[in-house]
């Protein structure tokens, strides 16, 4: 009796050592939090596009490197990739972060659509993203270091989600061969942590190119570039009807030519093709080049094509996704000052809601296998190679869209920063654990092997191709 009550007592004991030790790393976050601030407005003002996040991907680097982290940039050939490394021994915990903003999509800090005055905007709150994982890390590593703890934490500056594939040159080039696990997180619209789907993507650009000719005076001289772009477009739009329902393909039309009395000797058309399987985009992407092809030859056009990106669907992690779910839910979501309220009332309004659905910021979601998404993302590639683990919060109001003018203005005010807090907790509680019960990595690493299946051999959707640094220009 005397042994057990001892040993009920010593558990007592370092379950409270624990829990202080959490405790204090959420304070402390908490008095971090206007710095952060600060780091993520910056970013949100600068609001750079995927490859040219220069400045971002600097701070964030100089951030990490003042508190002791050893950067290392430059990394899979990318000049604003960078890995951030904390530790030297013990299992390795990667935490990814983004950066870059989206084209097109300038907005105020406003509950009215109203340009800033850029061409970029974070309309994927990508701003937080970066700096939510930069302050984890960074949390983490305090811990880490307070405790006298066996642990690595890596932060990994991952440029150019939006259609640049960045995490996949980063995975390509085995930046992730040693980590044990990745975290990750997104901006949204509520606090969620379910096992989310995404579709693995493929995207090109296809270029023709005919003979220039006066369009009046000698058209019969001119091959038109742009009736090879036309001619593709109806033959893929015909495909659509004999592809699974369940697979997405669009187009835009990115050079059409410059005037109609001209024969256009260029024309581009920049496709994407989305599935829940990358087998199925690898063969409807396939197909699409079959109409290219076709299109150029009956328009006495060239045609030739070049892969943009390439991502991996996303392997969930059940036994990490639990765990996440758990440390969101103790974290907790948030309530609106009145002044937040007014904006999200405001916002709410713009969205043609009848009512702003604040409970929504509040709660979080319940818990599930299976969510349905549609978007691609090149974390996909990542969960291929490593057991992976995100989720969301609510730094938009309720019922907001990403890539969407009030996503932007969002993610300048003050309910992005607290979406933004929420998330450096949830992954700090979330490696804090890892760190002190290693048989949760063990347990995610035999679930990643058997659903990976063990022929898995990781194959780039983008092939060999070099980094696509200009697919911005
Ligand atoms: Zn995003």
């Amino acid at each position: 009796m005397k042994k057990f009550l001892i040993a009920v007592l010593v558990f007592t004991g370092l379950f409270l050592q624990a829990q202080e030790s959490a405790d204090k790393l959420l304070d402390q976050l908490d008095q971090q939090t206007k710095d952060y601030s600060k780091i993520a407005l910056q970013l949100w003002d600068w609001a750079e596009m995927g490859y040219q996040e220069v400045k971002s991907s600097g701070l964030l680097q100089e951030t990490l490197n003042k508190e002791g982290f050893k950067i290392t940039s430059g990394i899979a050939d990318i000049p604003t990739a960078f890995m951030a490394e904390y530790g030297t021994e013990g299992p390795v915990i990667a935490i990814l972060g983004e950066f870059d903003a989206l084209p097109g999509l300038s907005q105020k800090a406003i509950p009215t659509k109203e340009s800033a005055g850029g061409v970029a905007g974070h309309a994927c709150g990508h701003h937080l993203f970066g700096t939510a994982s930069t302050a984890a890390a960074v949390a983490i590593k305090n811990w880490l270091k307070a405790n006298r703890k066996k642990g690595r934490i890596r932060f990994y500056g991952c440029p150019a989600e939006e259609g640049g594939s960045g995490k996949v040159y980063m995975v390509r080039s085995g930046v992730f061969d040693d980590v044990d696990v990745a975290l990750h997180w997104h901006p949204g619209a509520q606090n969620a942590a379910s096992a989310g789907a995404a579709l693995a993507n493929k995207s090109a650009k296809f270029r023709f190119y005919g003979v220039s000719a006066h369009a009046a005076g000698a058209p019969e001289r001119g091959r038109s570039a742009l009736d090879g772009v036309e001619a593709m477009n109806v033959m893929v739009n015909m495909m659509r009807e004999h592809i699974p329902q369940d697979a997405r393909i669009h187009y835009v039309i990115t050079d059409g030519g410059k005037a109609p009395n001209v024969v256009p000797d260029f024309a581009e058309v920049y496709y994407y093709a989305r599935h829940g399987n990358r087998d199925v985009v690898v063969s409807i992407f396939d197909r699409m080049v079959k109409a290219a092809e076709g299109a150029a030859l009956g328009t006495g056009t060239t045609m030739d094509y070049e892969m943009i990106g390439g991502t991996h669907e996303l392997l969930p992690n059940l036994t990490l996704q639990k765990l996440v779910h758990d440390k969101l839910s103790a974290v907790g979501g948030m309530t609106y000052s009145s002044e937040e309220k007014a904006f999200a009332q405001e916002i709410s309004q713009s969205l043609g809601q009848e009512e702003l659905k604040e409970e929504i910021a509040l709660a979080i979601q319940p818990y599930k296998t299976e969510a349905r998404a549609y978007g691609s993302t090149d974390v996909g590639d990542v969960s291929f190679v490593v057991p992976t683990v995100g989720f969301s919060t609510a730094t938009w109001v309720p019922g907001t869209a990403a890539h969407s003018w009030q996503a932007v203005a969002a993610g300048g005010t003050s309910i992005g920063i607290k979406g933004m807090m929420i998330a450096a907790k949830t992954i700090s509680l979330t490696a804090l654990e890892l760190f002190n019960s290693p048989e949760i990595i063990t347990k995610a690493k035999n679930e990643f092997k058997e659903k990976r299946g063990n022929n898995f051999v990781y194959k780039p959707l983008l092939g060999n191709r070099p980094p696509a640094l200009d697919y911005r220009n």
